[in-house]
């Protein structure tokens, strides 16, 4: 069975088929899936995501969306916090270099997420790009007490190392079906076992293929092929290690 442990599927763009899309997933061997929130506004969809027994949801502040959130944005995440305690992590949040007007105001959403993180003993979820080294060093300050989670790593094996050295897992997706990412494969390759888990990104990074795509979970088996193939394992093996990894970070329960 697989985790999908990171699909976006509360947004507009799987309105009109949502059901669907969990149909064909769980058709797919896709039989659990973490939602995580992004803007404030969307966290009540979220929520109303993780009343199904499939899903499990986490509340974010997402950098991508840096113009949408208010001050007020944090503290309204601290009480949403306090208020449901089903929630399994902290995010998305994080750094993206790509957007570099607004780097400051998204270092300070971040910080104020970090120390979330860290009051409430929950795994962080973090969207990290082209900051990989100034993330793993603010990491290692903070010595969060319950980790988290690389989502969509896409770094070299140096960087998997040092984010794995801090206890933090790294969440593998679409990317790592393209042939062009020879250094990603590399990075692949040199993952432990308990150091990865799966991911759609839905509706986000189409696999090779199926560029300009909405992405689905439905597809989160072909990139545990293109794991497997990578790391010379079998299918089975590399599902059963993520299914397990998945669990562990978010401190959930494998048989339930
Ligand atoms: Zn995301």
């Amino acid at each position: 069975m697989l985790f999908d442990s990171h699909c976006h599927l509360d947004f507009d763009r799987f309105d009109t088929d949502r059901e669907a899309v969990f149909e064909r997933a769980h058709a797919a061997g896709v039989s659990r899936f973490l939602v995580p929130g992004t803007t404030r506004q969307r966290w009540p969809a979220v929520l109303d995501l993780g009343e199904r027994d499939d899903v499990v949801v986490s509340l974010g502040l997402h950098p991508y969306f840096v113009e949408a959130h208010a001050d007020s944005d944090l503290e309204a995440l601290a009480e949403e916090i306090g208020r449901h305690e089903h929630l399994v992590g902290i995010g998305e949040c994080g750094i993206d270099a790509r957007f570099e007007d607004t780097l400051e105001q998204q270092w300070s959403l971040f910080e104020a997420q970090l120390q979330l993180a860290k009051r409430h003993r929950l795994p962080i979820i973090i969207h990290c790009v082209h900051a990989d080294d100034q993330v793993a060093k603010r990491l290692r300050q903070l010595d969060l007490p319950a980790r988290g989670l690389i989502h969509a790593f896409g770094g070299s094996p140096q960087q998997a190392r040092r984010f794995l050295d801090l206890g933090y897992s790294l969440g593998l997706g679409g990317a790592v079906t393209y042939d062009r990412a020879k250094r990603l494969h590399r990075a692949v390759q040199s993952i432990p076992d308990d150091g990865f888990v799966l991911e759609s990104d839905s509706p986000d990074m189409p696999l090779s293929g199926r560029q300009g795509q909405r992405n689905e979970p439905a597809h989160l088996m072909e990139t545990a092929e293109s794991v497997a193939r990578l790391r010379g394992q079998t299918r089975e093996s590399v599902i059963a290690n993520a299914w397990v990894n998945t669990h562990r970070l978010f401190g959930l329960d494998a048989d339930g």
